[in-house]
Formats: C-alpha cells, structure tokens, sequence
C-alpha cells in the first residue's frame, strides 16, 4: 500500500497510491490535496489517466466472469466489508473531517449511514431471484433470471465522500457487477480507505477498484469509448450529469444520475413551530448546507412568518462554527474558494435587492461562511432559483396553499421537498403536488438515510433511485427464458 507523505498523524497510514486489480499502485503524476480547514496541503495522490482507466476496465471486465455466478459469496464479502467500515469509522470520520471539512461528529454519522447501505445490500444479495412466467401453452414454461448488468463506471461528489460511494457500490458488488470508482477530487482519501478495507475483507482483485483522478474529463473517455461498460452510476452537478448522460448514448450504457437539487421547505399556519425550527436545521446547515437535499427556500405563512424567522435566527446563530476535527462543532468550512465565493456572491445580491440578513451575513474569513438566515427575500434573488450550496436559509412569505405549491415548484429542480403541518388532509394535499422525488413532511432529516428507501430526483435532479430494491434493480438486468416440454 502506498501511504501519504504527510505530517498529520491521522493520515500516516491512509493509501495515496491507485487502486486497480487488486493492487496499490504509485504514479509519477500527483495531485495535491488540501484541508479546506486551513487550505494547507494533506497529501499527494496519485493522478490516473486513461491508460490507467483501459487497465482498470480489462481488470473490471475479468472479474466480473467469476464475481456475478456466486450471490452467497459476494454476500459475505460485503458484510464482512461493511463490518471493517463499522470498525474504522472513527478513522475515516477523521480522513473527511480533513479533506473537506465535514465536522467529525456528523461524519461519524455518514459512515454509520453508508454501513447501514451496504448491510443491506449485503443482505439483498442472498435474495436476488428470477419468477415463474405463466404459459398459456401446456407444453411450455417460462421463467426469469435477474442478471448482473456488467462492469460499472461509479462517479462521485466530495460533499458525502463515503456514503455516496455506499450507494453504488453496495447495490452494484451485491447484484454482481464489478466497479471502478473515480471520487471527487477533493475527496479521494476516504474513497481511498474504503478500497483498503475491501481488499482487507477478501474482495477479488477488480471487483472494486478505486482510481483518482485530477482530470476527469480525460480519465473517464475510455470508459464511455467502452462497449463492455455497461453501466454509468453518477453523483454531482446537473451539467456534469448531462454530460455523461449525452456520452453514454453511443454505446447506450445504462445511466443513473443523482444531481442538482433546490429544496423548498413550507412552513404552514398551523405547523408546530418548535419542531419546523428543529427540523429546518437540520435539513439548512448538516454539512454546512452543501447537501442535494438541503433546503434552499423557506415558505412560511405571513401569519408567522417573524415568529419563525425569529427563532430559526436564533437556532442558526447558535450552531457551533469551527475545526472540523473538533467533536463539539456543528458547522465546519466550505469545501474550497469557489464554493466560499458562490454563497458570498449569493447572500451578496439578496441583500442588493432588499433582504435583511437576521444570523450571519458575512464570511468569516478563510473558506468558513457562519450560518445565515435572510428575511425578507425577494423575488428574482438568485438564491432562490440557483443552487446555493452553503449554510443559507432565505425566507419569503405566501397567503395560500396554492401559493406556496406553486412557488415551491417553480425549480428546473425535483429532487427533495419539505413541508410542515399538523393537517393530514393538507399533508397529503400538499405532498401529491409537490413536484419532487423525496418530500418530508414534519421530517427534515432522516429521509437522506434509509437504505430501504428510494432516494432520487424528478425532472433536472436526475434519473434512477438509490435505495431499497429499487436501487438494486438498477444494476440488474431481466432475462427471459421459455422451455418447451
Ligand atoms: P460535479 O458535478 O462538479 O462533480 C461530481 C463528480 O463528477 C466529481 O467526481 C468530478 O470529478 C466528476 N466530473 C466532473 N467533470 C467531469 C467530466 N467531464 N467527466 C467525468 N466526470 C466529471 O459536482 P460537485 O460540485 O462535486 O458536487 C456537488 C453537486 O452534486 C451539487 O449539484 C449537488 O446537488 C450534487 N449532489 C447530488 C446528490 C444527489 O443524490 N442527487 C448528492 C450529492 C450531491
């Protein structure tokens, strides 16, 4: 294993090399990789091409021949695997902590989540079946096969640099693909360590590989050349989404895509206020607001809009800014300068058309923006139609539900929604017209986590599901087959 040269004691013993076919590999070429913390350097990691890429495919493509025949295998690697995260979890908490800020504790939580994932999977392995198919000939039978769909080309963000790779490679290793893994690049090291402890659990060499990259656009060409990938598996911005969408056609790979989300949260007359603050914090600032599902819009009733406002402005100025490493903190910095330069450049031009900011306002310096809470919003703010992704909680008011449906779907967006009632009939009212894959309602947290659950966007929040079986049958493929007597 190559190991990083680095001074920080957490990372001693954390691979900085590539991981392809089953072995650790060096690079003459590297990239640098910092803390947003304090934008010092962590660790040079290894910089794959293209050849790397080819390699990577043929290995993928090998394993796969053995890899897909045996489910009850594949279901105890992955368990073991899943086991092996549980125990390192403090470990890798402290690795995301560093390379992108996330506050240890909550990146505690995001293991536990992406365990909780491949569990199941796990699980779900020992299950996968064919059905018996009726024949309306005495003399025939029918039945089905669900197959593993081929080699998979995972891409993934930095903002959830564990679970999203949980996501993928825990439905697609359990259904019996193979994958090659490209993280983010502000995030390989946790990707890292998580292909350290597949090989620590007994997962066959190019059944998952790992491959970092600071140039994506080029690493990723062979595997979209590549008729025998057959799967792309993608999180991250809608345009790169798009992108890969438009490349994957030729050869027509079997696509998902998790992208872009702008969550607008109703907060109703009658909801009860103390539990739409709770929730709404959780679902504003966990990982300081760079979530898909974060709430990006509040709509609260004009009938309490200053109670809210009042105390979701406290609740946010109360949330504990700093090191990431430290256990007590609650918001940590943003991931790097242009993402630090978007929320400023967002709060910036609310405020020119007429918002006041009531918590925060103004960067702490460095890549840390404190929690924000903006009243008074008003209509054509950026915010309000572009993803933020920072700990920005713009508030406007409405006067009827039809309103508020309306404002709430008026996003290129659908990937997750909140609304907060004690009226079941408007819950449901409400829930059926909200043009979103994930709706909340009273429940601003959990929905991002439940690996029994589907998890997906509509409209430019992507295609496909991860989660539950849904998320599994996206790496199968159905066979059909008729035997005559
Ligand atoms: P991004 O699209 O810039 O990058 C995501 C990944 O795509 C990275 O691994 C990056 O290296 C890779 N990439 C970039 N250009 C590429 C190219 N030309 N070819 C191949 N790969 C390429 O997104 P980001 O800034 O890292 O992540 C934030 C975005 O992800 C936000 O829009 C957020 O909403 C979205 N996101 C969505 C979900 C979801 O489940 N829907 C979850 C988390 C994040």
């Amino acid at each position: 294993m190559t190991t990083t040269p680095t001074t920080r004691p957490e990372l001693q013993d954390i691979p900085t090399g590539a991981f392809i076919a089953g072995e650790w590999r060096t690079l003459p070429r590297t990239f640098v990789v910092d803390t947003p913390y304090d934008s010092s350097d962590l660790a040079h990691v290894a910089d794959c091409g293209p050849d790397e890429a080819r390699e990577a495919i043929e290995a993928a493509v090998t394993a796969f021949a053995t890899w897909k025949t045996d489910n009850f295998r594949r279901a105890d690697i992955i368990a073991r695997w899943a086991d092996l995260i549980d125990a390192n979890t403090e470990r890798m908490a402290r690795v995301m902590a560093l390379e992108m800020g996330k506050p240890f504790t909550e990146a505690k939580g995001e293991v536990g989540g992406g365990v909780g994932y491949i569990r199941y999977y796990a699980d779900a392995a020992r299950h996968i079946a064919g059905e018996r198919v009726p024949s309306r000939f005495a003399h025939k039978r029918g039945m089905t096969t669900s197959e593993a769909i081929g080699v998979v080309y995972a891409v993934t963000p930095w903002n959830f640099p564990m679970s999203m790779i949980a996501r993928k490679a825990g439905p697609a290793l359990a259904a019996g693909c193979t994958v090659v893994l490209k993280p983010a690049e502000q995030s390989p090291l946790t990707a890292l360590l998580l292909a350290e402890l597949w090989a620590q659990a007994g997962g066959p060499a190019g059944t998952l590989q790992v491959l970092p990259t600071n140039d994506p656009a080029a690493f990723s060409a062979p595997f979209f050349d590549d008729v025998r990938v057959r799967k792309v598996a993608f999180t991250g911005s809608t345009d790169v989404g798009r992108l890969l969408f438009r490349q994957a056609a030729p050869t027509l790979k079997k696509v998902s895509l998790e992208l872009g989300g702008h969550a607008p949260s109703i907060v109703f007359a009658d909801a009860d206020l103390d539990l739409a603050v709770r929730e709404s914090v959780i679902s504003k600032f966990r990982n300081a607001g760079q979530t898909c599902i974060s709430s990006n819009r509040f709509y609260v009733h004009e009938s309490i809009a200053d109670a809210f406002a009042d105390a979701f402005a406290r609740a946010a100025s109360a949330l504990k800014v700093g090191d990431p490493l430290d256990p007590g903190t609650e918001i940590g910095p943003l991931v790097d300068e242009q993402g630090h330069a978007k929320v400023s450049a967002h709060v910036e031009d609310a405020v020119s058309r007429g918002a006041t900011a009531i918590a925060g306002g103004r960067s702490h310096g460095g890549r840390f923006y404190p929690p924000t809470v903006l009243s008074g919003v008003q209509p054509g703010t950026r915010m309000l139609h572009e993803e933020t992704f920072g700990p920005v909680a713009p508030i406007v008011t409405f006067r009827t539900d039809d309103e508020a449906v309306a404002l709430a779907n008026d996003s290129e967006y659908g990937l997750a929604a909140y609304l907060y009632t004690r009226d079941l009939a408007r819950a449901f009212r409400v829930s059926e017209a909200l043009e979103y894959g994930i709706v909340g309602v009273n429940d601003g947290g959990p929905i991002g986590a439940a690996a029994q659950a589907p998890f997906g966007g509509f409209k430019n929040s992507g295609m496909g599901k991860e989660g539950g079986h849904w998320g599994l049958d996206e790496y199968l493929q159905t066979k059909y087959v008729s035997f005559g007597l």
